[in-house]
């Protein structure tokens, strides 16, 4: 008899993370300048410091955009999408490993212009209740009293729409979106899912849903977004390029110009 049943200690290398969303991924549509200008922008990000605690995170003016959603939105995958990067955002599902805040910068490494803030996935099953609540106050002071928060992304699964966490959590920051202080863009995730019907209706869905942020005033987008095919990834470039006035100074034909390096 050839072989063993016994277990043999393997001598494999360690399984690397595998990426978050499956291969193959379709060649994106031609980008106008201006979105190849952002997607280069947005290529730049990496990784800065884990917090657990607000106090830990940086103080100072550099605007701040804050990735949202509950757990499983696909909020990882459109990071690492958006970065244009396989592993900069993990979704670990273990818990302790997702409550922390991850930032990340862009711009020149020397001056960087815009921190990115991953927030902890929200409405996991696993974590305990009392857990959950300390979570949700932190969540609900860092969008309310953030002061460099100047965005937020957040990521709703297109085949389910705004669940009641998504709202409670908007309405954290719902003042700060109607007055314009803070922008707000609504990525609906996992668009290649839905057909384009399926996609029109959940468009018109969370529009309706936003309404009321949409003050004359507030600065709030939504839009169909994959990480898999990649629908909607420059539009969602050039509109956070757009949030943050170092990353897009204006010369004098008002042209969008970008900053030597
Ligand atoms: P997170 O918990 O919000 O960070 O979500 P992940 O990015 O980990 O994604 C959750 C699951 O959805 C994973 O199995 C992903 O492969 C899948 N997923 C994420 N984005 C997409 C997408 O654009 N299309 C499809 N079909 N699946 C996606």
């Amino acid at each position: 008899m050839t072989g063993s049943t016994h277990p043999r200690k393997s001598t494999k290398k360690p399984a690397t993370k595998r990426p978050l969303v499956p291969a193959p991924v379709p060649a994106p549509p031609p980008v106008s300048d201006e979105a190849k200008a952002a997607l280069a922008w947005l290529h730049a990000m990496r990784f800065l410091t884990t917090a657990s605690k607000l106090e830990q995170l940086p103080q100072g003016d550099l605007p701040e955009v804050a990735f949202v959603g509950r757990s499983n939105a696909g909020k990882s995958s459109a990071i690492n999408t958006l970065a244009q990067q396989r592993q900069l955002a993990f979704a670990s599902k273990t818990p302790g490993r997702t409550q922390h805040i991850n930032l990340f910068a862009a711009g020149p490494r020397e001056a960087p212009e815009v921190y990115f803030a991953d927030l902890p996935g929200y409405g996991y099953a696993a974590v305990a209740r009392g857990k959950k609540l300390v979570w949700q106050k932190v969540m609900a002071d860092y969008l309310a009293v953030r002061r460099a928060l100047a965005g937020v992304v957040m990521m709703v699964d297109s085949r389910h729409g705004f669940t009641a966490l998504d709202l409670q959590l908007l309405e954290f920051v719902a003042q700060r979106v109607k007055t314009g202080e803070v922008k707000l863009l609504v990525l609906l995730t996992k668009s290649d899912k839905l057909n384009r019907s399926e996609g029109a209706q959940a468009l018109a869905a969370a529009q309706e849903a936003l309404a009321e942020l949409a003050t004359e005033d507030a600065d709030v987008g939504v839009t169909l977004f994959s990480s898999l095919n990649r629908t909607g990834l420059a539009d969602v470039a050039e509109a956070l390029r757009g949030w943050i006035p170092a990353a897009a100074p204006v010369d004098e034909e008002g042209e969008g110009v970008r900053p030597q390096a």
